[in-house]
Parts: structure tokens; sequence; C-alpha cells
């Protein structure tokens, strides 16, 4: 049963047509079943407030335990689940994840706030601020324990309903951050108007900042323009030390990546994060 999961999936490259449909409708039906044979899996990323030196929060990044692939990450199947509406479901799962998480954590006396990831499809649903505030109640939580990440290709999708949606997010309370910011088309006009809280330098322009006087003027910039904007900023991909002093030395309000720590499984966190904090 699991290797002819496992060639449907395989077999998505194909390049006839036929075999390639008949491939995608194998990986959206793996899909499905990863969901209810509890397959996916939340990874929590550390962000790290850069003044207190204290983690603060975490992003939210999902991996998919395949029975014979193993640990699946996300660039392999995101792309597919956006193209065929299959991201709503794991959205939803990823949020309902994340909040439990966030409650867990703060019965136990850590709080955190859990940025998760969302898709062109999410921004596009009306109902979604909606149901966000149905699996709040469901769980015990309030918008505090949330961070939604949006991109600005996301954003610019459809404009107007992405923007609609935005600002109900926004109205009950939940942060918004843009994610991979500087890497998109939105204008500065689209910033402008998106009640967003949060500016997320992409990893692309962190990785080079100490050797690329551009990279790093980019950087500069934006935690500029984030703090003049009223926003906070935080930076993913650092991958040395010298690029969270630098971080530091400009303001950068938070960090995030590989020197700090990896993505980690959500139940191994706390104890991380604990053990960080004792030094
Ligand atoms: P992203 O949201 O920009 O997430 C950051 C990615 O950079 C993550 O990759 C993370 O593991 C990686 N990263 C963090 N720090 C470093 C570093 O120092 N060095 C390097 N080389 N990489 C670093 P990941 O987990 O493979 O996720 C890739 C992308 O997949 C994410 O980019 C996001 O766009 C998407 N994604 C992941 N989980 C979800 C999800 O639950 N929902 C949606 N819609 N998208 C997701
Ligand atoms: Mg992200
Ligand atoms: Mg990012
Ligand atoms: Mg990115």
């Amino acid at each position: 049963h699991a290797a002819k999961r496992t060639q449907a999936g395989v077999k998505v490259y194909d390049d006839s047509l036929d075999d390639r449909s008949r491939a995608s409708l194998g990986l959206l039906s793996e899909l499905r079943q990863a969901v209810e044979h509890h397959e996916l899996r939340l990874y929590l990323q550390p962000k790290l407030n850069l003044r207190s030196q204290r983690v603060e929060g975490a992003e939210a990044l999902v991996r998919w335990q395949h029975p014979v692939r193993g640990l699946v990450p996300p660039g392999l199947f995101i792309p597919f689940a956006e193209q065929t509406g299959f991201i709503r479901e794991l959205s939803r799962w990823m949020l309902i994840e994340s909040l439990r998480f966030a409650v867990q954590a703060r019965a136990q006396g850590e709080v955190l706030r859990i940025s998760v990831n969302l898709s062109t499809r999410d921004l596009l649903d009306a109902d979604l601020p909606g149901k966000i505030q149905a699996w709040l109640a469901a769980e015990g939580g309030d918008p505090s324990l949330l961070c939604l990440e949006i991109t600005e290709s996301a954003i610019m999708d459809d404009p107007a309903r992405a923007l609609a949606t935005a600002k109900d997010l926004a109205q009950q309370g939940f942060k918004l951050s843009i994610d991979d910011f500087g890497t998109g088309y939105s204008s500065l006009a689209y910033l402008k108007q998106l009640p967003v809280r949060e500016l997320k330098i992409d990893q692309s322009f962190v990785f080079g900042m100490e050797a690329d006087e551009g990279d790093r003027e980019i950087v500069r910039s934006t935690i500029n323009l984030a703090h003049n904007l009223k926003k906070s900023v935080v930076a993913e991909g650092i991958e040395t030390q010298g690029a969270l002093d630098l971080l530091a030395a400009m303001g950068c309000d938070e960090a995030q990546g590989y020197f700090i720590a990896k993505p980690m499984p959500a139940d191994q966190f706390l104890a991380w994060a604990r053990a960080r904090a004792q030094g």
C-alpha cells in the first residue's frame, strides 16, 4: 500500500500529460491521507529577540513524515498543495497545531508567539478570520499567540481581496508579518495600506550581508524603513555570529536562522528554549 502511494508521488514529474495528471491525483490523495494518518509534523524555529536576548516566538514550518520517503521538506509539496487548493487543509492543520502548542506552552509558563505561513489561497478566503477565531475558541487561545506571515506575491495576486482579509485579521488582533520582504513585487503604496506589524527580511539578503555591501545596505535600509513605519523587523537566514552581530548593531528587533537553531520538532522546543535561557 505504501509503495503504491510512493510511486504516485514520485511520478509527478513524468512528462506525458496523462501520466502527470494521474500522478498529481496520486499525490493529492497521498496528501489527504497524510493528514488522516498523522504524517504531518509541526517543526518550530526559534525567533530570538536581539534586545532581550530571549526567545519570544517561533516560526511554524511543516514537514511530512512519509512512511517510505522519510522526512519531506515543504518545498516539495507546498507548491503542489497551493495549486490544488489542498493548502487550505494544510493551513488549518498548521494553525490548530500551532495554537495547541502555544496554549500548552503558556500553561507551562512560557509565553510564545507562533508565526504561521499563510498562502495566497488563504488570503483570498474571506471566511478565514472567522475560522481562525473558531479554532482559537476551541483551543482556549487568543490572537496574541499567533503571527500570520503573508508574502508580497500572495498579496499581489488579488490586492483588493487580500487587503480586505488582512484588515479583518488585523482588526481581530492578529499580528501580521510580510515574509520574504524585498523579493516580491508589492509596492510601497500597498505596504502603507497593509495593517502589518512586522517585516521579515528575506534570507537572500542576510546570507551575503557580511561580504556584500549591497546586501548589507538593503538590510540596513529595510530595518530603517520598518522602524520609520512603526513596524518591527526580523531577519531570517542568520548562519554566522558575524551576521547576528551586524543585525544587532543595526537595531534589528529579532533574528532567526541556523546559527541560533534549525527548525526542530515542536515537542523538543520548550526543552531547547529552557536550556538556552540557562546558558
Ligand atoms: P519561509 O517561510 O521563508 O521559511 C524560512 C525557510 O528558511 C525555512 O525552510 C527554514 O528552515 C529556512 N531557514 C531558516 N534559517 C535558515 C538558515 O540560517 N539557513 C538556511 N539555509 N535556511 C534557513 P523550510 O522549512 O524548508 O520552508 C521553506 C518554505 O516553505 C517556507 O519559507 C515557506 O514559504 C514554506 N512553508 C513551510 N511551512 C509552511 C506552511 O506550513 N504553510 C505554508 N503555506 N508554507 C510553508
Ligand atoms: Mg515564513
Ligand atoms: Mg521567509
Ligand atoms: Mg524565504
